[in-house]
């Protein structure tokens, strides 16, 4: 039994004081809630407000993204050493946010795999197919090409650490969601994939969370599938009521 990770990606939303308080209010509704990981992924400078606030919990911090070189002249990066002293235990890496406005290519994101990995970060890699490529049938073989440059050159024992997120883009921030059929075949897609890259042990204990639009009244259904190991949660992770309901699905 891989057990599920509930994710939260604000994105570029609330300040380190909104950050406070909603760590303030999230922190009671999950108290004693073990069944699930729980993993906030905040902008950068929330980092240190969001690790003090969940010090002692059991909710862990992660970043939205992270550079691959340890340091240098790289203006507005970050680097897995920064994340690592800011308290940071997971990064969530090649989101289609930042494939598609910042032109993240697969390389990209396997260089930051490799770095979050080689440095004890917990690596979320996203995956997904935008709205065209699924209408015209792409959707597995951009999967199988997005997993197979993405894990590629990646060690079985590094890979340990790896969570993959499916997210199809079209379901991101639209309020339309895979169904739980259609995202039992990505991932299971994904986890062949896997086994390509890393072998089939440990392929059955990476853990593949969806993403896109995921809601308190779709939760239940998606988590049911047993493909389905968890979610990454934008929109609906701002507020603690709707995200700690999510964990509870
Ligand atoms: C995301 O940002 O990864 C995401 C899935 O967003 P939303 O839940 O808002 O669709």
């Amino acid at each position: 039994m891989r057990k599920k990770v509930i994710a939260a990606n604000w994105k570029m939303y609330k300040t380190p004081d909104q950050s406070r308080d909603f760590f303030r209010d999230f922190l009671p509704l999950v108290s004693g809630h073990d069944r699930d990981e729980i993993v906030v992924c905040p902008p950068f400078v929330d980092l240190h407000v969001a690790v003090a606030a969940a010090k002692n919990s059991s909710v862990a911090i992660g970043a939205q993204d992270v550079h691959w070189k340890k340091e240098g002249a790289y203006t507005g990066e970050i680097s897995t050493g920064m994340l690592l002293a800011a308290g940071a235990t997971h990064v969530i890496i090649g989101h289609s946010e930042r494939r598609q406005y910042f032109g993240e290519t697969d390389d990209v994101v396997n260089l930051k795999l490799k770095a979050a990995l080689e440095a004890g970060l917990t690596p979320i890699c996203c995956v997904g197919e935008v709205l065209e490529e699924r209408e015209a049938n792409l959707t597995e073989d951009v999967l199988r090409r997005q997993c197979l440059r993405a894990f590629h050159a990646i060690s079985n024992k590094k890979a340990a650490k790896l969570i993959v997120a499916y997210e199809p883009v079209w379901a991101i921030g639209t309020g339309k969601t895979a169904t739980p059929q259609m995202a039992a075949d990505a991932h299971a897609l994904i986890r062949t994939e896997a086994a390509k890259a890393f072998g089939a042990e440990h392929a059955e204990k990476l853990p593949i969370l969806y993403g896109g639009s995921v809601k308190p009244e779709n939760a239940k259904a998606l988590m049911a599938e047993t493909e389905v190991d968890g979610a990454l949660v934008g929109g609906a992770s701002l507020d603690p009521k709707s995200f700690s309901a999510i964990v509870k699905y």
